[in-house]
């Protein structure tokens, strides 16, 4: 089966064209710059080279126009006619409470979904349009939602819960959702494959960082806890976003610079994180080079960088009882072996030991602990695309 799989931004379309027989990439890519100046399609070519193709990519459904259009080139094309393609999953960022699993998209789920957007404006809106674009694109050929926050619909209410007015959850669903679900299942997956485990017997604690960046406790199989919350902005400090903020300092910066729910929101979205704190990137190689040539305000993102995250997992040790697998995944947990060496630095404790040698490692799977690491550490690359098409395959077989 060929699965069309996409990931609409406000502003972007990643594409991957993924064949579940062969179970290999077909076609990969990125529409950046909708609606604005100077937008164009990317091709990722399996060589690594990379082909541009600029062109006037006004909005959504041009940009999904464009690349069936290239699928089906005499270029760059990797099938015949736009009827190979049997299915299209889409990543949607927000489920809210309606969505624990990936579902079939018919009407009432995208009338669910509309309602949803107030709670990601930033993202479900643009999820809605690669929805609509396909609808009008290849009418008939089923489409299915793999959510962000699916993974995460297991907690507890001791955990998913915030110390505000109840009513504010029950008016507003105000709740801790957590996002990167699809990661976080996937790498888990993976763990107990490498490992020979059975998924109901290991506790796991996965970290996902990347320009975002979350933890996950997941404990057989199910997440009982997350660091990002209502909003992707909570836990982990990440590229541009706060992470764990006192909320009397927001009000308190609100008041004394006089600004609004717009000013806030970007501040704390686009301007905080390793950019604020370090004033040289929101990107981690950069902030290492700096650090590495002296820049203390680099050392010092560093240095909170991983020491948030070694916190959150001694956290998720505790909420779960123990822990018997920590995985690393996303762009920095894949790549960065000195900043898996920090955050792991303080946890000899708990049975947490990294081998120098093994952790030199980076973007393929790898135990990179000690032999005698009473848990094990992994490094594992994560892959949403796979898991967004396997997702819809079974939905789609199951329809039939
Ligand atoms: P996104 O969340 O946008 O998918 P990624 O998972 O690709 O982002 O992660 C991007 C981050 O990974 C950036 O901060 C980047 O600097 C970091 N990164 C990528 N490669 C390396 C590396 N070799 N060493 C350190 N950090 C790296």
């Amino acid at each position: 089966m060929n699965i069309l799989v996409l990931n609409s931004g406000s502003s972007s379309i990643k594409y991957e064209l993924f064949d579940t027989i062969g179970n290999r990439v077909l076609a990969k890519g990125i529409v950046e710059k909708v609606g604005m100046k100077g937008s164009f399609l990317k091709i990722d070519k399996p060589n690594g080279e990379n082909v541009k193709l600029v062109g006037e990519i006004l909005d959504h459904k041009i940009g999904i126009e464009y690349v069936l259009g290239v699928l089906v080139s005499a270029n760059h094309g990797v099938i015949q006619t736009l009827s190979e393609i049997n299915a299209v999953g889409h990543r949607v960022v927000h489920g809210g409470e309606d969505f624990s699993g990936s579902v079939y998209i018919e009407d009432k789920v995208i009338k669910v979904l509309e309602k949803t957007s107030e709670l990601a404006p930033l993202h479900n809106p643009a999820n809605l349009k690669g929805i609509y674009a396909m609808q009008s694109l290849l009418p008939g050929v089923p489409q299915v939602a793999v959510f962000d926050t699916a993974f995460h619909q297991t907690m507890p209410a001791k955990a998913y819960m915030y110390g505000i007015p109840y009513t504010l959850y029950t008016k507003y669903k105000i709740r801790r959702y957590g996002f990167h679900g699809t990661s976080h299942r996937y790498v888990f997956s993976r763990a107990c494959a490498m490992l020979n485990a059975d998924p109901k017997t290991i506790k796991v604690i996965s970290c996902h960082l990347g320009n975002g960046a979350s933890v996950d406790a997941i404990k057989y199989g199910d997440s009982v806890d997350t660091s990002m919350g209502f909003t992707p902005v909570e836990g982990l400090i990440m590229g541009t976003r706060t992470g764990d903020l006192d909320a009397g300092a927001v009000t308190f910066i609100m008041g004394k610079e006089e600004i609004t729910y717009d000013a806030v929101s970007t501040l704390v979205n686009k301007f905080s994180g390793m950019l604020g704190i370090t004033g040289v990137s929101s990107d981690m190689r950069e902030i290492e080079n700096a650090a590495n040539a002296g820049n203390e305000r680099a050392k010092l993102g560093l240095d909170m960088y991983a020491y948030r995250v070694t916190k959150y997992v001694g956290a998720y040790a505790a909420a779960m009882g123990g822990v018997d697998v920590l995985v690393f995944t996303g762009g920095i947990g894949e790549n960065s072996a000195s900043m898996r060496q920090a955050i792991c630095s303080e946890l000899d404790f708990m049975g947490i030991t990294v081998d120098n040698e093994k952790n030199k490692v980076r973007g393929k799977e790898a135990d990179v602990s000690t032999d005698g690491s009473k848990v094990r550490v992994l490094v594992i690359p994560t892959d949403e695309e796979l898991v967004i098409a396997k997702d819809t395959e079974m939905i789609i077989s199951n329809l039939k």
